[in-house]
């Protein structure tokens, strides 16, 4: 039964390269998540988060935070149904929804459970689920539960989706499409308006996954459903608080008829605790501070940051994405560079020796290797927030450069420019 957890085949890696602590995993934080963080006994530039709008800072949200502690203790001790419901649940879903401009939404304890409840919900065995092969892991999970035919499509590729749907039709049940919005390794976006085309052409629905979206791209903030102008045509959205949000949660935002059967159906909103009132408390300010005067120069800082950290990594020899394009005459511009910036690195060994060395010159930034991204294809992903100043920014660009120095000196050239965007094309 145990021979798996004791015999995988990562095992002598990690080993390995535990010896030469080079794990990038469950490094230990000492401070509140901020553009620099106490990790391990010094500070470091935090290039690793999803706290996009710096709102963990925020004084507001904070004091969110601490008034739902005050005014309901450490834990509600049950579920939604029963007596977790609070003020604060009805008050964050009937803003989720016009945020949203939806007629309902539901507030979950998690992103997570957002996703498996959502989908092992509303698909059944006799549906079909097409899904892009980047997909967060609990939009799989979901899908794995409901028991509904699974059809993957390669990663962005819309020949393949429409091939899918094609085969869809013939299975005989209902058509879910479901994407991220925003791609939580790359950082890319789905091509929303030719979805929405080939799903309206052949009668499938369509869920987007605004984890990365909501809180960062749009005017309101209201993810990449409304930064492509589809918004009336995504039939559920699905976020979270952990992200630009600045708590833990997640919802999701549709037509009331689905919400409500989600209410009255959904397990993994029925059958776990409701959240801390501080993470309800804080993504309910969180959200207010989005929707109010305040959230429009923080959309556009964090996007101005985007662009300058994605160039400065271009100008010093790396392999980043590229700036993605939007439609014709889109009020942002030809392009836009979100938050999740990846620097491909290939080889996993690799990668974890340039982790190491931005770690040792005060960095961290995510690693991402196999199978969280294909064979050959390590990354170091990092991401920027509304609040790093450019003197920050500036001192992580330094580290860089001389870290990629040194390597390459004893380990030959890593990937450059416009090497991302050829490796992910073959
Ligand atoms: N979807 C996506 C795309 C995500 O990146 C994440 C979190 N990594 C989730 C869903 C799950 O959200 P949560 O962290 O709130 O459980």
């Amino acid at each position: 039964m145990f021979e798996k957890a004791r015999n995988h085949e990562r095992l002598a890696i990690l080993q390995a390269a535990r010896e030469a602590d080079m794990v990038p995993y469950f490094r230990v934080m000492e401070s509140p998540a901020k553009p620099i963080v106490e990790m391990e006994g010094r500070s470091r530039i935090m290039l690793g988060g999803n706290n996009y709008l710096g709102l963990t800072e925020d004084q507001r949200v904070i004091d969110g935070a601490r008034d739902a502690l005050e005014q309901y203790g450490t834990g509600m001790t049950g579920s939604r149904l029963l007596n977790g419901t609070t003020r604060m649940h009805l008050e964050l879903e009937a803003e989720i929804a016009a945020w949203m401009g939806t007629e309902d939404a539901i507030v979950f304890t998690t992103g997570n459970q957002a996703n498996v409840g959502t989908l092992g919900t509303i698909l059944g065995p006799g549906d079909t689920v097409i899904v892009d092969s980047g997909d967060h892991a609990s939009i799989l999970d979901g899908c794995l539960l409901s028991k509904a035919k699974l059809r993957p499509f390669r990663h962005n590729k819309l020949d393949k989706l429409e091939r899918m749907l094609q085969r869809a039709a013939g299975d005989g049940g209902g058509v879910l499409v479901v994407v991220d919005g925003v791609f939580s390794m790359e950082g890319d976006l789905a091509p929303l308006p030719d979805i929405c085309d080939l799903c309206e052409a052949y009668g499938a629905r369509l869920m987007v996954d605004e984890a990365h979206g909501a809180g960062v791209l749009g005017e309101r903030g209201a993810g990449a459903s409304e930064l492509f102008g589809v918004e009336d045509r995504v039939d559920l959205r699905m976020g979270t608080f952990s992200k630009s949000l600045a708590s833990c949660g997640g919802f999701v935002a549709g037509k009331a008829d689905i919400i409500e059967f989600l209410r009255i159906q959904s397990r993994t909103f029925l059958f776990t605790a409701s959240a801390v009132p501080a993470a309800t408390g804080a993504a309910l300010e969180a959200l207010r501070v989005v929707r109010s005067a305040d959230g429009p120069p923080l959309l556009r800082a964090v996007q101005d940051n985007a662009r300058y950290f994605r160039a400065g990594l271009e100008q010093r020899g790396f392999a980043v994405v590229e700036p993605q394009r939007l439609p014709d005459g889109h009020p942002y511009g030809a392009d836009i560079v979100t938050p999740i910036i990846p620097v491909l690195i290939g080889d996993d060994w690799q990668a974890g020796l340039m982790w190491k060395g931005l770690y040792e010159a005060g960095v961290f930034v995510n690693t991402a290797l196999h199978p969280a991204v294909p064979p050959g294809g390590a990354l170091l992903r990092t991401s920027v927030m509304a609040t790093h100043d450019r003197a920050t920014l500036d001192r992580a660009l330094t580290a860089f450069s001389d870290v990629k120095a040194s390597f390459e000196a004893e380990h030959g050239a890593l990937p450059g420019p416009g090497e991302h965007g050829r490796r992910r094309a073959a």
